[in-house]
């Protein structure tokens, strides 16, 4: 794993972290005391793209709720093109933006930009997704992004039988023939998401009772750039025509966000699943997205990781407010989030199976959905 827990040199570095943040937070509180009020001060967000809705959902939430503080907001999209987001960054700095919440596409390519917010000491939050290879990072908020792989297995393991919901033994047996996805080789969360699920399969796999028929385990090769909807269509359906051609079913997909399982629904509906004969296999997914939640409950997508954007923005937004007000933000993390240069302190927060069974007292009672857009 390359980012995994590092025990006592992580102890080190965590330090040293900790330290690092102490140090922004008072430089802030500095800039503060002598700049005076944060009131109206502009703050850049910036998203990977609208293509999917979730990143809708937390730009308009995040804005939303930085406006309700006072401060004014400059949210920007870049339709997964990297240069697109550079371009927007700059931007914002020139723009004289006072701190900068950043959902990278890349990760890593984004360096310049912050070697500039810097030296104009601009603070930067990386939004959900961890900005690597850049010691200019000073807060990090995301879900606890190993438990979604963790949740996305287990789902997939409790869809086939083989646990049952109260994580108990099943009374399926198996083999099973289960493929799998990652999502973006770029993107820090896909490694943590495709980690945490082969924690959880990889003894099945051991065991023989799950079965990776393409033999197409490792990451690189199953990994899906940009988390493209239609490459992952793709990459069924040469599965389908190569693998599965002598007849063989496919039982069970690994699938880590919602746009990519409509892609490999739909690969397997056009070679014959999704009949009373031949059902969908278990399709995993993350995000909650108005059509994977109304796949569900037409039977098709067995479940989706949902991940609360109000409550990411609502975390985001109060560690913004304390750093531009010179506090210390709120984290629960100082050990996972190594980027290659330091470990972010970060904030992680939970998320929610939801499948057939709890779709309605987690969405729809919580407030995500109401039942008229679920049409249920
Ligand atoms: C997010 C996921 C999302 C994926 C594709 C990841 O960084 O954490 O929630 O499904 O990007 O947009």
């Amino acid at each position: 794993m390359r980012f995994s827990r590092m025990g006592a040199v992580a102890s080190a570095v965590v330090l040293t972290a900790a330290l690092t943040a102490c140090g922004s937070s008072t430089k802030n509180a500095d800039k503060a005391s002598s700049g005076g009020d944060t009131k109206g001060a502009l703050i850049g967000v910036t998203m990977p793209t609208k293509s999917s809705e979730r990143w809708i959902s937390d730009g308009n939430n995040l804005k939303t709720q930085l406006e309700a503080l006072g401060y004014k907001v400059d949210l920007q999209y870049a339709e997964n093109d990297i240069p697109t987001q550079t371009q927007q960054l700059d931007n914002q700095i020139t723009k004289g933006a006072k701190l900068l919440i950043i959902a990278s596409i890349d990760g890593t390519a984004i360096t310049t930009q912050l070697e500039t917010a810097k030296s104009n000491k601009i603070p930067v939050i990386a939004y959900d997704r961890l900005i690597r290879n850049s010691p200019n990072v000073d807060y990090y908020a995301t879900f606890d992004n190993a438990k979604v792989g963790v949740q996305q297995a287990t789902s997939l393991l409790t869809g086939l039988k083989l646990l049952n919901a109260d994580g108990s033994k099943g009374t399926a047996k198996g083999p099973f023939n289960v493929e799998l996805f990652a999502g973006s080789p770029d993107d820090n969360n896909a490694t943590f998401f495709f980690n945490g699920a082969m924690s959880v399969l990889k003894p099945y796999i051991d065991a023989g009772t799950i079965v990776v028929k393409s033999k197409q385990t490792d990451f690189k090769t199953v990994a899906i750039l940009r988390w493209d909807p239609a490459t992952a269509q793709k990459r069924m359906e040469d599965l389908l025509t190569s693998t599965y051609k002598s007849g063989a079913k496919v039982d069970g997909v690994l699938s880590p966000y919602d746009g990519l399982s409509i892609g490999i629904l739909s690969a397997l509906k056009s070679n014959g699943y999704g009949t009373a004969a031949q059902p969908y296999p278990v399709v995993t997914g993350q995000d909650a997205e108005l059509a994977s939640v109304k796949s569900i409950i037409a039977g098709e997508q067995y479940s989706t990781v949902y991940k609360d954007t109000r409550e990411l923005a609502k975390t985001t937004v109060a560690m913004a407010d304390a750093v531009l007000k010179g506090q210390t933000p709120q984290t629960n993390n100082t050990t996972d989030y190594n980027n290659g240069i330091k470990v972010v302190p970060s904030m992680l927060l939970q998320s929610v199976v939801v499948d057939k069974t709890n779709y309605k007292k987690v969405l729809v009672d919580g407030g995500y959905y109401t039942e008229a857009q679920l049409g249920s």
